[in-house]
């Protein structure tokens, strides 16, 4: 197989990545190993980066994003519905040191147990797992079908898999947590989180260690941190998350549960460069790689010398 760019990971940054190139003319190869735990598809997909903490540049590349996502979610209207709102995010201060951090004088959107006023960010949200399916179902439109592969080997020009290898002028590695594999300083963070039936908040709302936002006819609720490879959810994740819930929304008292979700963020420091030889990588999204994502993809862009 044969591509001018190999595209190694198909999470929100790799899909998002594959399909700026394409949309450029270029031929595209997307490689996915279809590992448990993609951080895409548990993600709450909130673009808070205020409330989230960020700073200097990456509070700019951040509002960069946020910008051009009504564009991005425009163009792939024809390829599936993906939920998504802009009308900003809130933070609920818990305490008088919270309310005066955050300069919280705003009534709070949303009824929480000991909020004391409310600060309302630009900024919002899109349905992670729906905007990744309909970039896959643009990309395979455009000729780029998604080919299951778990890479074991990368080197100029080229990358290899059980059964099968391609050849490309780039590859860009976008393996989210997996990247240590290949020596990217980036390690699991696996974040865990409840879909439940009730009353959904007008956008993304943080109160305390949790957050609640739209998802759907309900609300997702989030989010655990915890170190390192363990699959799947356990009774302590899904205490932490009900007591959240129980102790700080009395709207989601008794709510129905519909689900839960889990995965591996890719923790560490936001890297977007070359690695080695016509090889450019780019993860250490963290909590924030659906935020990042656009920007990221420009990046990437701006790397190849195909901007534009
Ligand atoms: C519970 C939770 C809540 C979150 N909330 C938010 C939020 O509100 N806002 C926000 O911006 N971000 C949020 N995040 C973080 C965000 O989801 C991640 O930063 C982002 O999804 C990372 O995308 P990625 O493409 O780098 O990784 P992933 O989505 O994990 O994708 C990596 C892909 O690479 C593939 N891969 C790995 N190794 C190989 C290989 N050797 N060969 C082939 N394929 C390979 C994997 O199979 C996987 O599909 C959240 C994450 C979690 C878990």
């Amino acid at each position: 197989m044969r591509a001018k760019a190999i595209v190694v990971g198909a999470g929100i940054i790799g899909s998002l990545v594959a399909y700026e190139l394409r949309k450029r003319g270029l031929e595209v190869l997307l490689l996915d190993a279809g590992f448990p735990g993609r951080a895409t598809d548990a993600s709450a997909g909130m673009l808070a980066p205020h409330p989230e903490g960020l700073r200097g540049e990456l509070l700019e590349a951040a509002l960069w994003s946020i910008a051009a996502y009504p564009a991005l979610l425009e163009e792939l209207k024809p390829f599936g519905p993906v939920e998504a709102g802009f009308s900003g995010v809130y933070v609920a201060a818990l305490s008088p040191s919270e309310a005066e951090l955050w300069e919280a004088h705003d009534p709070l959107p949303y009824p929480v147990r000991g909020g004391q006023g409310g600060r309302r960010f630009p900024g919002g949200y899109v349905n992670p797992k729906a905007l990744r399916q309909a970039l896959l179902r643009a990309l395979s439109a455009q000729g780029v079908p998604l080919l299951e592969a778990r890479v074991e080997e990368i080197r100029e020009g080229w990358v290899g898999w059980a059964g099968g290898e391609a050849r490309g002028r780039w590859t860009v590695l976008a393996l989210g947590a997996w990247g240590g594999r290949f020596g990217l300083p980036v390690r699991p963070l696996k974040g865990e989180a409840l879909l439940l039936q009730g009353p959904p908040p007008p956008g993304p709302l943080f109160a305390g260690g949790g957050y609640i936002l739209p998802r759907g006819e309900g609300v997702y609720l989030g989010a655990t941190e915890r170190e390192g490879w363990a699959e799947g959810v356990d009774l302590f994740g899904l205490r932490w998350l009900a007591d959240y819930a129980h102790e700080r929304f009395p709207l989601l008292e008794g709510a129905w549960f519909l689900g839960v979700l889990w995965g591996f963020r890719p923790a560490g420091e936001l890297f977007v460069r070359e690695v080695a030889p016509g090889v450019l990588a780019a993860g250490g999204h963290g909590r924030n790689g659906v935020l990042l994502a656009p920007w990221t993809a420009r990046q990437v862009l701006r790397l190849l010398g195909v901007e534009g």
